[in-house]
Order: structure tokens, then sequence, then C-alpha cells
């Protein structure tokens, strides 16, 4: 037995995938297909998909934001959780990756789901604002550069409705948030948003260690 969180080995990995995930044919294809780029690591794992599907189906969403797309997982994920007339705003600037995510969608059957917008994330989040569309979010997932993780942060706290979630990954960044040798944009920026967000009583946290580790942010 355990009181803090357990440490999980190859086979304990393997067996919390066998006994748990339920990986449709689709969403696989997509991980093999990505697990060949030299940037794979970049995708969510398979139980982190599947949890971030039951959050927007345990609140009900149907407006949502991605910020960080890639190849296009974990809204594929998410899209596929959400009832026929839900909607992801999917932020990335790479055309390169958003096509392999573009296919994917669309054999999957959820691309009219999904609204992508090829530009910096900050300023489709500033324009959703502009745009009136303040509180009339249920979800955010932000898995864009970690550098400006504060700054979506703060975007999607204004779009979203209150009781709505923003769920926000890498917290954990492969342990380096306790490496103090490690002191690099990307760490240092993580570091300082996880310290934030302790003290930000706007929400209600909980910082899940699936995967790299994902807070998740309610607003009051
Ligand atoms: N959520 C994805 C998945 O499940 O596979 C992984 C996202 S990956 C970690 C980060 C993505 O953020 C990349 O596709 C990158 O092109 C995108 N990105 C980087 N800077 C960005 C920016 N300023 N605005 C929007 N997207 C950005
Ligand atoms: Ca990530």
């Amino acid at each position: 037995m355990s009181n803090k969180s357990i440490n999980l080995t190859e086979q304990l990995y393997a067996y919390l995938l066998d006994v748990s995930l339920r990986e449709s044919d689709i969403l696989k294809a997509l991980r093999e297909e990505t697990s060949s780029l030299p940037t794979a690591n970049m995708q969510i794992a398979p139980e982190q998909g599947q949890f971030m599907a039951l959050l927007v189906q345990l609140i009900g969403a149907k407006n949502t934001i991605e910020v960080g797309v890639y190849t296009g997982y974990s809204a594929l994920a998410v899209a596929m959780a959400l009832p026929d007339n839900g909607q992801i705003i999917a932020c990335d600037i790479s055309e390169e990756y958003t096509n392999i995510a573009r296919h994917y969608w669309l054999e999957a059957g959820v691309s009219q789901k999904i609204d992508l917008r090829l530009a910096p994330a900050m300023e489709t989040l500033g324009s959703l604002i502009n745009e009136g569309r303040s509180s009339t979010f249920d979800f955010a997932f932000i898995d864009a550069d970690k550098e400006s993780y504060a700054g979506y942060f703060e975007l999607c706290f204004d779009l979203l409705r209150p009781g709505g979630l923003i769920a926000i990954d890498n917290v954990l960044w492969d342990g380096a948030v306790i490496d103090h040798h490690k002191q690099d944009v990307d760490t240092c920026a993580i570091r300082t948003f996880n310290q934030q967000l302790l003290s930000d009583n706007r929400v209600d946290i909980s910082l899940v260690p699936i995967a790299d580790g994902l807070t998740l942010a309610r607003k009051k």
C-alpha cells in the first residue's frame, strides 16, 4: 500500500495499459504514424488521451480549446468524446504537423468538430476574446511552447465559463522541475507557472501525476 503516487515501473505501466486502455483503431493508427517522427515524444500518452476524454464527458463539455495540436492525438481523443455539436478551437503554427492531424480527423469523422487556427496561439485566443467569446468555453488543454504557459492560462481563464476546466500538460517536465542545475527557459517557465498556480485562488487545482504531469484547474 502507498499513501503517495506509486512509482510506475515499465511492467506496472504495461499492466495499467493492459487493464484500462480502450484506444480506438484510429487513435492507435495516429499514434503509430507519429511514433516514426523524430519529435514523437511531443505526443500525449494514450492513457492521458483517454483521461481527458473522460473529463470532457464528466463536465458535459461542448465548446473547447486546444493550444498545441502537433499531429492531432489529443484533439482527436477529445473530439471523439464531444457531442455532435461540440467544437474544438485548435491552435498551432505548424502546417506540416497539422496536415497529419487533419488526415486522421477526417478519417475518424470528427473534422467538422475541429476548427484549426494556424497562427500563434496568443493571437487566436486574443481574437476569441475580442469576438466576445469570454466565459463561453467549457474546457481548454494547454500543451504548446512552455514559455507562454502563463499567458495561455490567463487567456484561457478569461474564455472559460465558471466551472470550466483547464488542463495544463508537462507540469513535471520529466523531473527537471526539481533539478536546480536545469535553468533553461522552458524548465524555469514551468516552475514559475506551477508556483503561481498554487496561490491562484480563482481556481481549484489538482496536479495529476499521469504521463508527464497534468494539472487540472477549475474556474470558480
Ligand atoms: N497536444 C499534442 C498531442 O497530443 O500530440 C502535442 C502538442 S506539441 C507538445 C506542441 C505543439 O505546439 C507543436 O505542434 C507546435 O507546433 C505548437 N506550438 C509551438 N509554439 C506555438 C505557438 N506560439 N502557438 C501555437 N502553437 C504552437
Ligand atoms: Ca505535452
